[in-house]
């Protein structure tokens, strides 16, 4: 009697611990609030720099492609904010013009495509018009 008693005591137990919540880092179980969510800070932050970095071979790729394509226009800008470059030159410098993050049509109807903070809009003879976008924030 007694020791099926303690198997019932057992078979709760069980079933308490694989109902107990884990850390969404290190999977350790967690002990305290409900609502926590790991163990720690450091579990906290180690977890959010992985969700918060590239996740995939392809993202690491068009993010290298995008950093990139951002210091060619860098290196075109002067100091106030503007530079001007051929289409062929920006092309001898690595740039890739498939990527870019944003498009912003001015009321003139040109079409800059920006990489991050910088800017390019074609211009007259296949040259580019490069901008540090803001600065120029009204730009139309
Ligand atoms: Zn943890």
């Amino acid at each position: 009697m007694r020791g099926s008693a303690q198997k019932t005591f057992r078979f709760d137990n069980t079933q308490e611990m694989s109902t107990e919540k884990v850390c969404l880092e290190c999977g350790e179980p967690l002990k305290g609030r409900a609502d926590k969510k790991f163990c720690d800070d450091q579990c906290r932050s180690n977890y959010n720099n992985k969700m918060n970095s590239d996740v995939t071979a392809e993202m690491r790729n068009i993010n290298n492609i995008l950093r990139k394509n951002r210091r060619i226009l860098e290196s075109v800008v002067h100091e106030d904010g503007k530079g001007k470059i051929s289409k062929m030159k920006l092309h001898d410098k690595g740039f890739n013009f498939k990527y870019f993050t944003q498009m912003h049509t001015t009321k003139s109807g040109g079409i800059y495509k920006l990489c991050y903070d910088y800017g390019y809009l074609p211009i007259e003879n296949d040259f580019i018009m490069v901008i540090k976008w803001g600065m120029f924030a009204n730009t139309n």
